[in-house]
């Protein structure tokens, strides 16, 4: 997507099994992991769609900790040591003994650790923490949904059906956020299809922004003079429900093959009004540090590039992936900006933060893309909660998205006037820094446009009248010129 959507690069077939989950361009070893079946009794970490702490200590499982790292040599005794060096901090985030002593930052969040002891039991922190096993173990077939979640009839039917324009897949990490119970928590509507997606408006269209037609080569988006947005891949660790690019994302058609980045490459180099590269489409961190190395390297040939940004969702949904060696290689090649993708607070997990702190200690500024969705993030309290924890995690809050007319989106899409009201309900009422700006993508490729609640009501004389976030009045002396 250029940096308004997310949308964007992914390749694989639509119902790919979990041993053809590493992404294209990455590397890495298989590992074995099955889901415990009979495992899946199912608590009530959520009241009314809130997560609640106190629940899910309540309805805690029996803990199966001894699993959870794989003692060298087999013995018990090694089991009982790595059990016992799992500690809850006063939150309930487990920290292993290793962080107390400040020599490990594994920090692992409360519902993932009770998502884990249920359903992966015999997968290792190792496994756990390993990006690739993640990848490989995503969770895509409806056998694989319903050994976790209760099931709606609309995702059930589509599940089992398939013929949705985007394939499905969540992280096990992702995954552990859902609440098992309720299909209409925030998080689990933006990864688990419905049949409303098949339900088409008028106004909607595949191809929303019009990229297609302003792609000069293969993979490669040229809309604006001095930018371009250049598609690595077309795979994502996990499928949001709303992308723009659901045309194209996991389709398999752009691979990150050296031919074809090589045409985009020779392209930059005569396009010498272009400074600025936006690496993003699917999520260009599915690819391996080598690959991704290879490619901000070759831009950096590039004499006219100036500025490269990266746009990704893998801090949301796969933290794991910001290892401390992507952020060593990333470092290299400064200045390098990173477009996160926030949609809800529920997303903004001690893991989450973790990676976050990573690219930012590596010298990387981001800042955050949310898309507004009916039901996930419509409300400004909701959007209030989000923008405080962001901040918290160092994480600039950039833009608001309207949802793009994407074709079978009508049940994500708000009015425009829903977005004013959370931008007025924030501007005034918290830090400035917390405030996105609101932006609707022009249908056609008409490009960002920024909408504002008027605060120039109009003049009287010499005095221009603005209106503050309280709906007061106020005039400014604005003599107009002779
Ligand atoms: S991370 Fe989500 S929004 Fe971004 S390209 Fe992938 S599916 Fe689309």
């Amino acid at each position: 997507m250029d940096e308004s959507s997310f949308g964007g690069e992914s390749s694989e077939p639509p119902s790919v099994g979990p041993e053809h989950d590493d992404p294209p361009g990455s590397s890495g070893n298989v590992s074995v992991l099955t889901v415990a079946e009979g495992t899946a009794a199912k608590s009530k970490p959520y009241q009314n769609g809130k997560l609640s702490v106190l629940n899910l200590v309540r309805n805690a499982a029996p803990p199966t900790t001894a699993s959870r790292q794989k003692p060298a040599n087999g013995h018990a005794v090694a089991e009982k040591v790595a059990a016992s060096n799992r500690l809850p901090d006063r939150n309930g985030v487990r920290l292993d003994a290793a962080h107390h002593a400040g020599t490990s930052p594994r920090k692992e969040n409360p519902l993932t650790i009770q998502f884990r002891e249920r359903f992966y039991p015999d997968a290792t922190d190792e496994d756990w923490d390993d990006w690739r096993w993640q990848s490989r173990h995503r969770i895509k077939t409806l056998e694989q949904f319903e050994r976790i979640l209760e099931l709606s009839n609309e995702e059930r039917d589509v599940l089992s059906d398939g013929g949705t324009l985007l394939p499905t897949a969540v992280t096990p990490y992702y995954m552990s956020l859902l609440d098992p119970e309720n299909p209409l928590q925030a998080l689990r509507k933006t990864v688990v299809p419905t049949t409303r997606e098949f339900v088409r408006t008028p106004g909607e269209a595949d191809d929303p922004l019009g990229e297609d037609g302003h792609s000069p080569v293969p993979g490669l988006v040229h809309r604006y003079p001095d930018r371009v947005l250049l598609l690595p891949l077309d795979f994502c660790s996990t499928y949001c429900r709303y992308c723009t690019r659901s045309r194209v994302v996991g389709h398999g058609e752009i691979q990150p093959n050296v031919e074809r980045l090589e045409a985009i490459f020779h392209y930059l180099e005569e396009a010498t009004q272009v400074r600025d590269v936006l690496i993003s489409g699917g999520d260009p961190l599915a690819l391996s540090d080598e690959k991704l190395d290879w490619i901000i390297g070759r831009l950096r040939q590039i004499p006219h590039i100036e500025f490269i940004r990266i746009g990704t969702k893998m801090p949301a949904v796969l933290p794991q992936r910001i290892t401390p060696e992507l952020c060593t290689m990333l470092r290299k090649y400064h200045p390098i900006w990173m477009s996160v993708h926030y949609l809800h607070p529920e997303e903004c997990t001690v893991e989450s933060k973790q990676a976050c702190e990573r690219l930012i200690d590596a010298g990387i500024p981001l800042g955050s893309q949310t898309v507004l969705l009916k039901g996930v993030n419509d409300e400004v309290e909701i959007m209030k909660e989000l923008v405080h924890k962001l901040l918290l995690m160092r994480v600039r809050p950039y833009y608001l998205y309207q949802c793009d007319p994407i074709s079978g989106s009508s049940h994500f899409r708000t009015p425009v006037s829903k977005g004013l009201e959370i931008i007025q309900g924030l501007r005034g009422f918290t830090t400035g820094y917390a405030v996105p700006t609101f932006v609707i993508d022009a249908p056609g490729g008409g490009g960002k446009i920024p909408l504002q609640v008027d605060s120039v009501i109009g003049r009287d004389g010499d005095d221009l009248l603005l209106r503050n976030f309280e709906g007061k009045t106020f005039r400014y002396p604005d003599p107009i010129a002779t």
